[in-house]
C-alpha cells in the first residue's frame, strides 16, 4: 500500500455522503496556502492540476510544476509543458493489439533475464474496446448482424486470439470483445466512473484517496467523454503505453476557450445540429491545440447525451477537448445508466469539496477567450459535401450541391454542368451475377484511414469469395448526380444519445404507416455504439419501422463512420465509375473527406439520424427538404419532412425507455461471455506470450532484443548518410501507411516469401502487431517523394555504398570514401544495406514533418531502419515526441535553412557534433556537412528534445527501455 506524497499539505478529509469518510487533495487548501487564484481557473484545468498535486513526488512531478499550472494565466505565453499522470487508458483494437504486442514483448525480455514477467503490468487500468474491425458486408436484411459479426471473426481470428491471451496474462489489461459496441459510448455508459479511489496507509490508518476519474485514449474521439466532465483526450500508442506505465503524459500548457451557451435547442433541432454548428464556429476561431469549456445556463439545460454528442466532435474543431463541467446533470446520468447510488453520493460529493460542482456562469472563470452561442439560434444543418466544418442550413442544401456540383475542380468543386443533373443511369441487379468477385472497390477491413491514403490507394478487397449475391437487395433504379447510395445510422457521436436515436425511429414509424419506403439501391444500415441502443428501440416498438425501411441492424462498432461501409454491388460501382457520378452518401459520423465513407462517393453529408433516414427515402440531396415533398404516400399525395418528424414532446416521452439502470446494468454484466464467436476463440495461457514464428501478424518486435541494464551514454552521431531527403508536410501516413500492400514492396514480397497469397496481405493497418511487415512498409507510401529522387513518388532512394581503401579514389587529395554513384533502391533495402555495414541514417525534412493523425509505428519504423536523427524545418508535436520516445533525435534547422539552402541531394556524409552526457533540452548542435570532395559545412541546428525527461527516455534509448529499466530497478 502506497504511502501518499503531500508536499503542500493538500491531503484532506471529506464526507463521502454515505456515513463514510474519504481523504482528497483539496484544490482550495492549496488556493488557501496561497498557490493562485485557483477558484478562477478554468475547471478543466483544476482537474489536471488535481493530478500534477497528488503526483507530484519531486520526480517526474515536481512542486514548480504545481506552482506553475496553480498560477496559470489566461493570455500568457505558452512554454511549459504539463506531466500529466492520468487515472486510466482506453484503446480500439487497431492502436490497442500493436500495444498489448509491445508489452508481451517487455514481459519475454524480462522473462529471458530470469525475472518475474509479473513485473510487467499496467499501472493504471487499460480498457481495450473492439469496435473498428466490423465491416458492412451484409446490410438491409434482417441476418445483417449475424453475418457481418461471422466476417469479422474470419477476418481477425489471429489478432482475437492474442487479445484473449493478453485478458488472462495481465491484471489490468480488460478486453471489450466485438459486438459489445464502440469504445467512447462504452466508456460513457459503463466504463467512466467520475472518481475514481486509491487505499493508502497513514498513521497506521487505513483509508481512500479520491480523485477525478482522467484519461487519454488512442483515439481522436475519446473526447466525447468530456460530455460527462471527465477531462480526457486522444494521444498516440507510444503515449500511451508510456501512460499505462505510469509515466505522465506532456502537454504544452494550453489556452482555454470559454464557450457561454444561453438559451436552448428548438423545437425540430437536434444535438447533431447543434454539434455541426459548433463545429463550424470553433474551426473559425481557431481553437486548435487548445482546451475548450462549454459553460453558462444554456450549458447547463443540455443533458449529458447532448454534451457528448458536442463534445464528441472536438477533433473536428480541432480543440484537444471540448469539456462540459460537472454538475446535477452529470450526477442524474450516472445514476440513470446503473452506476451505484454509492458511487453517485461519493462522485457528487467529492466535485462540491473541490468547488467544481456546478455549472459555472459568466464572469466566474477567467477565460483565454470567451465565445458566445444563443442555443435557440441552431437551424437544422448538415456537413458537406467534404468536410465537417462546412455546415449547411438545410433549406440550402440544394443549391450547395448544385454549386460544389458545378464549381471547377480547381476550385474543390465537381466540374459538371448543371445539365448533367438530369442526366440518369439505369442500374439493376440482374448485371450483377457475372461481376461479383473481384469488381466491389470497397475498402478493405481493419484500415485506419487517413485522407490521402483513401484518396491515393484504392485496397483491394480481401475474400470476395465469401460475399454471396444474396448480400445485396435487388433493385432497378436510375442513379444521377447527388443520387444517396449509402445512408448510415453510425457513430458514436450520435448512437450515444437517445435523443436522436429515437427521433431516427419515430421517424421511420411514421414514414412506414405514410406508406413511404426506401429504394433498396439505397445501402442503409443501423450500427449503434451499444445494445442498450437496440433495448430501446426494440422496447418503444421503432426498430420494426427501421426494419421496414432496410435501417436493419448491422454490427455494434464504428463500421460506416471509421469507412468500413463494405461494397457496393458491383452494377452500381460499374454505374458510378463509367459515368463519373457524384453519388452522394448521408450518415450521422463525423467525418466525411472524400473516399473516406466509400472510395466511390464523392459528396458525402454529415447529419442527425433522422435526417439520415428522411434523405435514404428522398433517394437524392438536390432538394430543399423544408419545401420539396419527401415522397408519396399510398395515394399520392406529396410527404413532407414536416409530416414525419417527431415533436420534442414524442421523443420526450419515449426517453424513460432509454435510461433505465437495470437495462445498463445487465447488458454490462459480464459482458465478456455474451458472445459466443468470442468465447469459441481458443486462447493461449500463460504470462509470457509464446511467440509463433509462422505468425504473419504476430512477432516480438525486436525492441529489447539486447536489452541491457545499464544504458549507453549519449554520443556524436559521426558518418551518418541520408535515407530520405523529404519536402514539407510530411504525413504520418507517408511514413508509415496503414492501407494496402502493393505485391512488389519490401512488405509485399516478405508476405509471399512466407506464403501468404495476395488476396490476403490484408492491410498495414491490420499487421501492426508484426514488426517485420512494419518495418518494411516504413517510408513505403506510394505517395511519398524522396528529393533524393528528385522527387519521384514512390519509397525508394538512392544507396552510396562505403568502399574501403582499396577502392576509395583520390578526389582533391582526399579520399573520398563512398562511391560517387547511388544505386537506386527500395528505402526498405538501403536501410538494411547500410545497418549491415554500420551506418548510421539521417533523415532530411521540411516543415511539419509528422503531420496527420498520431501514428506510433512511423515512429517505431523509423528507429528500426537505423536512422538516429530526422532533421527538419518544423515537427508535429507529437511525431515529434515519438521520436524522442523511440530513440530517435529530432534536430531542427535555424530559421531560413533547409534542405534547399544547403543544396543537399543525398550525396553527402553527416555528423551531428556537440551530443553528448551532459546534453539539455532545446540544445544548439552542429550539424558538419560533408560534401564530395571533402569539403565541410557547419550548419547549428536545435535538438528537439524538449524537456528533461525526454533527455532521460532519449539516453536509454526510448521510452520503452526507459520504463523497462525503471520496473526492474524497484
Ligand atoms: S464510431 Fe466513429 S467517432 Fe466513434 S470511435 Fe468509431 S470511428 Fe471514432
Amino acid at each position: 500500500m502506497s504511502q501518499p506524497v503531500d508536499p503542500f499539505h493538500a491531503l484532506h478529509s471529506f464526507d463521502l455522503g454515505t456515513g463514510r469518510h474519504g481523504h482528497l487533495y483539496s484544490l482550495p487548501a492549496l488556493e488557501a496556502a496561497g498557490l493562485g487564484r485557483i477558484s478562477r481557473l478554468p475547471v478543466s484545468l483544476r482537474i489536471v492540476l488535481e493530478s500534477v498535486l497528488r503526483n507530484c513526488d519531486g520526480k517526474k512531478v515536481t512542486e514548480h510544476n504545481v506552482r506553475e499550472l496553480a498560477q496559470w494565466q489566461p493570455q500568457a505565453a505558452r512554454t511549459a509543458e504539463i506531466p500529466f499522470v492520468v487515472a486510466r487508458i482506453v484503446l480500439q483494437d487497431f492502436t490497442g493489439v500493436p500495444l498489448l504486442v509491445d508489452l508481451a514483448a517487455m514481459r519475454s525480455a524480462v522473462a529471458r533475464m530470469g525475472k518475474n514477467p509479473k513485473l510487467i503490468e499496467p499501472l493504471v487500468p487499460v480498457d481495450l474496446v473492439v469496435d473498428h474491425s466490423v465491416q458492412v458486408d451484409f446490410a438491409g436484411r434482417p441476418d445483417a448482424l449475424q453475418r457481418n459479426l461471422e466476417m469479422e471473426f474470419h477476418r481477425n481470428r489471429e489478432r482475437y486470439q492474442f487479445l484473449k491471451w493478453g485478458m488472462q496474462a495481465f491484471d489490468t489489461f480488460k478486453v471489450v470483445p466485438p459486438g459489445i459496441g464502440i469504445i467512447h459510448q462504452v466508456n460513457l455508459e459503463c466504463l467512466a466512473q467520475g472518481i475514481l479511489t486509491r487505499e493508502f496507509e497513514i498513521s497506521d490508518l487505513k483509508s481512500q484517496i479520491f480523485y477525478p476519474d482522467t484519461l487519454v485514449g488512442t483515439d481522436s474521439h475519446t473526447t466525447m467523454i468530456n460530455g460527462l466532465g471527465i477531462v480526457g483526450w486522444g494521444v498516440g500508442g507510444i503515449e500511451a503505453e508510456a501512460g499505462m506505465l505510469g509515466q505522465p503524459v506532456y502537454f504544452l500548457t494550453p489556452d482555454v476557450v470559454g464557450v457561454h451557451l444561453t438559451g436552448a435547442i428548438r423545437e425540430g433541432v437536434t444535438a447533431t445540429d447543434v454539434a455541426l454548428t459548433v463545429t463550424q464556429m470553433l474551426r473559425k476561431a481557431n481553437v486548435v491545440g487548445k482546451f475548450v469549456e462549454f459553460f453558462g445556463p444554456g450549458a447547463a439545460a443540455l443533458p449529458v447525451v447532448d454534451r457528448a454528442t458536442i463534445a464528441n466532435m472536438a477533433p473536428e474543431y480541432g480543440a484537444t477537448m471540448g469539456f462540459f463541467p460537472i454538475d446535477a446533470e452529470s450526477v442524474a446520468f450516472l445514476r440513470a445508466t446503473g452506476r451505484s447510488d454509492e458511487l453517485c453520493r461519493a462522485y457528487e460529493n467529492y466535485y462540491r469539496a473541490q468547488g467544481l460542482l456546478g455549472m459555472p456562469h459568466r464572469g466566474q472563470i477567467d477565460y483565454s477567450a470567451e465565445l458566445e452561442l444563443e442555443l435557440g439560434s441552431v437551424v437544422p444543418s448538415v456537413a458537406g459535401p467534404r468536410r465537417p466544418q462546412d455546415r449547411i442550413e438545410l433549406p440550402k442544401l440544394k443549391q450547395e450541391f448544385l454549386k460544389a456540383l458545378t464549381r471547377p475542380v480547381t476550385e474543390g468543386g465537381f466540374g459538371k454542368t448543371e445539365d448533367d443533373l438530369y442526366e440518369s443511369v439505369r442500374v439493376r441487379s440482374e448485371f450483377h451475377a457475372r461481376e461479383v468477385d473481384h469488381s466491389y472497390g470497397h475498402r478493405h477491413p481493419n484500415v485506419e484511414p487517413s485522407e490521402s491514403e483513401m484518396r491515393d490507394q484504392h485496397p483491394a478487397p480481401d475474400t470476395p469469395q465469401m460475399l454471396p449475391l444474396s448480400a445485396f437487395p435487388r433493385f432497378d433504379a436510375h442513379l444521377r448526380h447527388g443520387s444517396v447510395l449509402i445512408a448510415s445510422i453510425t457513430s458514436c457521436t450520435n448512437t450515444s444519445n437517445p435523443t436522436v436515436m429515437l427521433a431516427a425511429g419515430l421517424l421511420a414509424k411514421k414514414a412506414v404507416e405514410r406508406g413511404l419506403h426506401v429504394d433498396s439501391v439505397v445501402k442503409c444500415s443501423l450500427a449503434p455504439g451499444s445494445r442498450v441502443v437496440s433495448e430501446y428501440l426494440e422496447a418503444t416498438g421503432l426498430q420494426v419501422y427501421l426494419d421496414q425501411l432496410g435501417f436493419h441492424l448491422v454490427g455494434y462498432g464504428c463500421a460506416t463512420c471509421i469507412g468500413n461501409s463494405g461494397p457496393l454491388s458491383a452494377p452500381v460501382e460499374q454505374a458510378i465509375t463509367e459515368n463519373d457520378l457524384v453519388a452522394a452518401s448521408v450518415l450521422s459520423g463525423n467525418r466525411n473527406f472524400e473516399a473516406r465513407v466509400h472510395p466511390s462517393l464523392k459528396a458525402n453529408f454529415l447529419m442527425s439520424p433522422p435526417l439520415v433516414v428522411a434523405f435514404a427515402i428522398a433517394g437524392r440531396v438536390d432538394l430543399d427538404l423544408t419545401s420539396e415533398p419527401i415522397g408519396k404516400d399510398q395515394s399520392g399525395r406529396p410527404v413532407y419532412l414536416r409530416d414525419l418528424w417527431p415533436s420534442l414532446d414524442e421523443i420526450r416521452a419515449l426517453l424513460q425507455n432509454a435510461l433505465r439502470p437495470e437495462v445498463y446494468r445487465k447488458l454490462y454484466a459480464d459482458f465478456t461471455r455474451q458472445n459466443p464467436l468470442w468465447n469459441e476463440i481458443p486462447a493461449s495461457t500463460g504470462l509470457v506470450y509464446a511467440w509463433d514464428a509462422q505468425s504473419t501478424y504476430i512477432q516480438e518486435p525486436p525492441f529489447f532484443t539486447n536489452f541491457a541494464l545499464q544504458p549507453g551514454t549519449i554520443t556524436e552521431i559521426r558518418g551518418a548518410r541520408a535515407l530520405g531527403i523529404f519536402g514539407d508536410s510530411v504525413t504520418t501516413d507517408h511514413i508509415s501507411p496503414a492501407g494496402s500492400i502493393k505485391k512488389s514492396s519490401p512488405a509485399g514480397q516478405y508476405l509471399l516469401a512466407q506464403g501468404v497469397a495476395k488476396d490476403d496481405f490484408n492491410s498495414y493497418g491490420s499487421r501492426r502487431g508484426n514488426d517485420r511487415v512494419m518495418t518494411r512498409g516504413t517510408f513505403a507510401n506510394v505517395r511519398i517523394k524522396n528529393l533524393m529522387l528528385g522527387g519521384e513518388e514512390g519509397g525508394n532512394t538512392l544507396f552510396y555504398a562505403k568502399l574501403d581503401a582499396a577502392q576509395a579514389k583520390p578526389s582533391g587529395g582526399e579520399y573520398w570514401p563512398w562511391s560517387d554513384v547511388g544505386r537506386k533502391m527500395s528505402i526498405y533495402d538501403a536501410a538494411l544495406q547500410y545497418q549491415q555495414a554500420s551506418v548510421p541514417l539521417v533523415v532530411i525534412a521540411g516543415q511539419e514533418y509528422g503531420t496527420g493523425s498520431s501514428r506510433d509505428w512511423a515512429a517505431k519504423g523509423t528507429s528500426l531502419l537505423g536512422v538516429k536523427a530526422v532533421v527538419a524545418q518544423s515537427f508535429e508535436r507529437i511525431h515529434r515526441s515519438n521520436l524522442v520516445g523511440m530513440g530517435v533525435l529530432p534536430l531542427q534547422f535555424k530559421d531560413g535553412t533547409t534542405a534547399q539552402t544547403l543544396n543537399l541531394d543525398g550525396t553527402e556524409t553527416y555528423d551531428v557534433l556537440g551530443l553528448g552526457p551532459d546534453l539539455k533540452p532545446q540544445q544548439d548542435l552542429t550539424l558538419r556537412i560533408t560534401r564530395k570532395g571533402n569539403e565541410a559545412e557547419d550548419v547549428r541546428v536545435r535538438c528537439r528534445i524538449d524537456t528533461a525527461i525526454e533527455i532521460d527516455y532519449y539516453q536509454y534509448g526510448g521510452i520503452l527501455p526507459f520504463v523497462l529499466r525503471q520496473l526492474l530497478a524497484t
